[in-house]
């Protein structure tokens, strides 16, 4: 297909808005492709020229450059053969290729060979093409919907291969010939890294355990920095989260690798953190100066020792593990790495159990645990409920003020408490929350009879009491709130247990409450970034 067709679809996509349309123009023009055609058109169109995970992939071509070549370069003859995709693509990927003494001039001549044969218009868009900014409103995202049209096949898989590869050239190639069996068929690259899985929050423990069918694998949560290993043989490199490549700030890490894992070929996924005295986790800003030193790593190597975890394997020995379950992929994990290498781990159905390792955890100094389903595959990128994350949560005694009729299963029931604590300035209970989580049956009933000998008024709803039950309530967040005349409400709170042993005077004041709350603001000031 000649350039000068891409170029009209350019023109076309450039003068809408509309997602739909753009998608459709896409779709329409990819069909009428030949399948050599599509890498070259689909890279163009994006802006990227050349796959991100090429080795060759930027032109280094300045504005200077372009003005020189622009001068030089005759104007177009009409009798001429006009270009087609493929070959303007061919002599950018020359130019690129074209390295060592003498290297300007002979990247000038090509390409001024290169835009005497353009017409003018063809030529503007070039330049934005060489730029990497078209300007014609075609995101990644939009570029996989065309594909995924013009395919016939579903959006979901496109994004796979995408994750996988990053090569949208190569992914639409493959869903136009190959459709949805080939798609499938992509799997991670050694040196592509892939978007790692991350988890969702849970504030619960044994609903995270009941979610995972009964038993879980809980690894201890590093508060540490997530990274990515690729080898083969020598060859070692490391990713941060951003898919960055930090082989060079972290050589202790590298050198680790090749004592400690056995695997020739292999990709890993795990985290580091920054050991301090007697091992604990130094902060996280402490271990973001190793990730951002560049120059000296030695120095700051003897300074900031780092630990590896790994607790993850995607791919071994030629083979994509993502799609086995998590289980055999710790298996495969352990077989192939020293065991001090390994996370921090145990697989349990057991709540307390779990609760206990979750102490654990946090008195080592990490942030909590991740949950991971036993039969689950590795899904790049996604956040979802096959991992959770958990943390500890804080707890309060607070005193039932009163209490809500329940209804539904709950009905006939003194079920939703009123939590409340002691306003030492006023000298009332003030209520920072609700919660009917948290008892068992028996227990509802045994409270509802023993609110009710302690009612004091009521509506058709309510049962307001006497101050005298005291609860342990767990919760993860005290959130300001105008609701309530405390000023705070508590988020996710639910009664871990009945203090029977605890009068209303021992319970605990709003101004723990409001200490409390500055301190989980501070936490979340210097709460994680991104990588
Ligand atoms: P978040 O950033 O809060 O979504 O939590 C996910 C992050 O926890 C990951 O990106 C990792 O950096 C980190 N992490 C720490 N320990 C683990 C672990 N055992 N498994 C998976 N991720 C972990």
């Amino acid at each position: 297909m000649r350039f000068s067709e891409l170029i009209d679809l350019c023109r076309a996509l450039e003068s809408t808005t509309k997602r739909t349309e753009k998608r459709r123009l896409l779709a329409s023009f990819l069909h009428r492709l030949s399948p050599e055609e599509v890498p070259p058109a689909v890279l163009l169109i994006t802006g990227s020229i050349f796959p991100e995970s090429d080795d060759l992939h930027v032109l280094e071509i300045g504005g200077a450059t372009l003005g020189r070549v622009l001068r030089g370069a005759r104007q177009r003859t009409l009798l001429e053969e006009p270009l087609t995709i493929v070959e303007v693509h061919r002599i950018l990927k020359e130019v690129a290729k074209v390295s060592g003494k003498g290297s300007r001039r002979r990247k000038e001549a090509l390409l001024e060979g290169l835009f005497g044969r353009l017409t003018p218009v063809e030529r503007e868009y070039l330049i934005r093409f060489i730029f990497g900014e078209p300007r014609i409103g075609v995101s990644e995202g939009v570029m996989l919907e065309g594909i995924a049209e013009a395919a016939g096949v579903p959006l979901p898989l496109v994004r796979r291969a995408h994750m996988f590869t990053g090569d949208l050239g190569k992914i639409a190639q493959t869903a136009l010939i190959g459709g949805e069996e080939a798609l499938k068929g992509i799997g991670i690259t050694l040196f592509t890294p892939v978007k790692p899985m991350l988890a969702e929050m849970s504030y619960d423990i044994e609903d995270v355990i009941r979610r995972h069918g009964g038993r879980t694998a809980l690894e201890y949560k590093f508060d540490g920095a997530r990274i990515q290993v690729h080898r083969k043989g020598e060859r070692i490199r490391v990713f941060s989260r951003r898919l960055s490549d930090v082989t060079s700030s972290l050589p202790d890490v590298v050198e680790v690798i090749k004592e400690r894992v056995s695997a020739e070929e292999v990709v890993l996924d795990g985290e580091v953190t920054a050991v301090g005295e007697g091992g604990r986790p130094l902060p996280f800003q402490d271990l973001m100066r190793r990730f951002r030193r560049v120059h000296e790593v030695e120095e700051l190597v003897e300074l900031i020792p780092l630990r590896l975890h790994l607790f993850d394997i995607l791919y071994l020995e030629g083979r994509s593990l993502i799609d086995e379950p998590y289980e055999r992929r710790w298996d495969l994990l352990s077989e192939v790495c020293d065991e001090e290498l390994l996370a921090e781990r145990i697989v349990t159905g057991d709540a307390s159990e779990a609760e206990a390792f979750l102490e654990e955890a946090v008195r080592a100094g990490h942030e909590g645990l991740m949950a991971k389903r036993l039969d689950s595959d590795y899904t790049p990128g996604r956040r979802g409920k096959k991992w959770f994350k958990i943390k500890p949560a804080e707890t309060l005694d607070l005193v039932i003020v009163a209490a809500d009729w329940g209804h539904g299963r709950r009905r006939g029931w003194l079920s939703n408490y009123h939590l409340a604590a002691w306003d030492e300035e006023e000298g009332v209970f003030k209520v920072i929350g609700k919660t009917f989580k948290g008892l068992t049956d028996e227990e509802f009933g045994e409270m509802t009879r023993r609110l009710l000998r302690l009612k004091v008024r009521e509506t058709p709803y309510t049962v307001y009491v006497q101050p005298r039950v005291v609860v342990e309530v767990a919760f993860n967040e005290i959130q300001r709130s105008p609701h309530y005349p405390s000023g705070f409400a508590l988020r996710f709170a639910r009664i871990k247990r009945i203090r029977e042993d605890k009068g209303p005077e021992e319970a605990d004041t709003l101004r723990r409450v409001r200490e409390l709350y500055e301190e989980q603001f501070r936490y979340k000031a210097k709460m994680k970034i991104d990588l």
